[in-house]
């Protein structure tokens, strides 16, 4: 049997959303797109959704529209994909590497806060021994699909004067309380800017694309202004019959809209994302009972309390000193037999690039370090059937128990 590591699902009715687009004659960015991001900015609970070409795109738009400038500081997550860093280095400011928690790998609360304390008081910190510049945000990622504490977050994005910007790539939807007694808050409600992805495996997909959503007029109005070229009219007016030819250049922009083809993908997905999400919620839960007869081999991610989880991604940690065989030849033996899987992720800070220009002495970040050597992905996509699941969990036990 051969389990992919992701497979889309693509409905019938995705496909004829699809295809109407392609007949009606339209198909860049138009009134596909801003029923998408209607529908989109409703789902989240916020003003404004700009829906842009990737994820990747509006983080830099995030920064951008905080006028983020030469040498200012960005606190990232070392644990996370390239993007979340790659952006804030597109400025030539600096990323500030924290460490990630060790059961949800997460953004650490303890390094966030030892963090903006060294950078308060114009101290070192690992990876930026001197720095003169000020700091803007903190990144948050939600790692797999599990939020990070942004309870804490936001206090300390308030004590210390800086915005917070939602890596939220991995998370649609997911829930954070601050207790059993309040209300459940969805991602994206608590952060000043957040940033999704709809490349081809995330919770939903329009091939690529991505969504900057903010309550802030001003941000809003900026990131859509520069996701087409800096021009002065409301972008997407200008490709409608009441639009008209005039426009002005402000500001020189980028070329980050989405279009009409990929946004009537997008709606459809999104009608969608509940049902998506429960076969997902299923198929985790299937996973860590299935799994609980290898514990002694491996450590399954768990859902937190008062976190309700997307189920992005199945990321499970070996436990190394009980096996016979290293993380990467349990993934060649698995793909001997069929199985593919992935790891998420190798920390930035250990990438040659981030080590040249920010290094950090081995063990610094010790729980994204550790944790980076025992991560195996298993594949998780909403179509997965019970025998591809099955043929996975007896695949691992083979490998894991020889
Ligand atoms: C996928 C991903 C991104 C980038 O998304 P694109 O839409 O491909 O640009 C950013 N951050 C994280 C954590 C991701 O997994």
């Amino acid at each position: 049997m051969q389990v992919p590591f992701y497979k889309p699902s693509i409905s019938e009715e995705d496909i004829s959303r699809v295809v109407s687009c392609l007949r009606s004659g339209w198909l860049t960015t138009g009134i596909r797109t801003q029923e998408f991001e209607s529908q989109f900015a409703q789902l989240i609970g916020v003003k404004h959704a700009v829906a842009l070409n990737s994820c990747t795109a509006a983080l830099h738009l995030a920064l951008e529209s905080i006028s983020l400038k030469r040498g200012d500081l960005v606190i990232v997550p070392t644990m996370t994909f390239a993007a979340t860093a790659e952006v804030v280095r597109y400025f030539d400011a600096i990323p500030v590497f924290v460490d990630c928690d060790p059961k949800t790998l997460c953004m650490d609360m303890r390094s966030l806060k030892d963090a903006l304390f060294a950078i308060s008081q114009r101290k070192p910190w690992p990876g930026v021994p001197n720095h003169q510049g000020q700091l803007k945000a903190i990144i948050p990622m939600h790692y797999a699909g599990q939020m990070a504490d942004m309870v804490t977050i936001r206090a300390l994005a308030l004590q210390y004067e800086c915005v917070v910007i939602e890596d939220a790539a991995h998370t649609l939807p997911a829930y954070t309380r601050t207790s059993a007694q309040s209300d459940w808050e969805m991602v994206g409600q608590r952060s000043d800017i957040a940033c999704f992805s709809f490349y081809a495996n995330k919770c939903i997909t329009t091939g690529e694309g991505g969504m900057l959503v903010t309550n802030h007029d001003e941000w809003a109005k900026r990131a859509r202004m520069m996701s087409l070229h800096g021009l002065s009219k409301d972008a997407w007016k200008r490709f409608t019959q009441e639009g008209s030819w005039y426009y002005e250049i402000v500001a020189p922009g980028y070329k980050y809209n989405l279009t009409d083809i990929a946004a009537s993908l997008g709606s459809a997905q999104l009608m969608r994302v509940e049902s998506l999400w429960m076969q997902r919620k299923t198929l985790a839960k299937r996973y860590q009972s299935a799994l609980e007869r290898l514990s002694r081999f491996v450590e399954c991610p768990q859902e937190q309390a008062h976190r309700q989880h997307s189920w992005h991604l199945f990321a499970v940690q070996l436990k190394l000193d009980a096996l016979k065989i290293s993380r990467d030849q349990v993934i060649n033996k698995l793909k001997e037999k069929g199985v593919t899987t992935s790891v998420h992720y190798m920390p930035l800070h250990l990438h040659p690039y981030y080590l040249a220009h920010y290094p950090v002495p081995m063990g610094t970040f010790k729980h994204s370090e550790q944790a980076w050597t025992r991560l195996l992905t298993l594949p998780l996509y909403p179509s997965m059937t019970s025998l591809e699941q099955e043929y996975v969990v007896e695949s691992l036990t083979e490998v894991l128990s020889q």
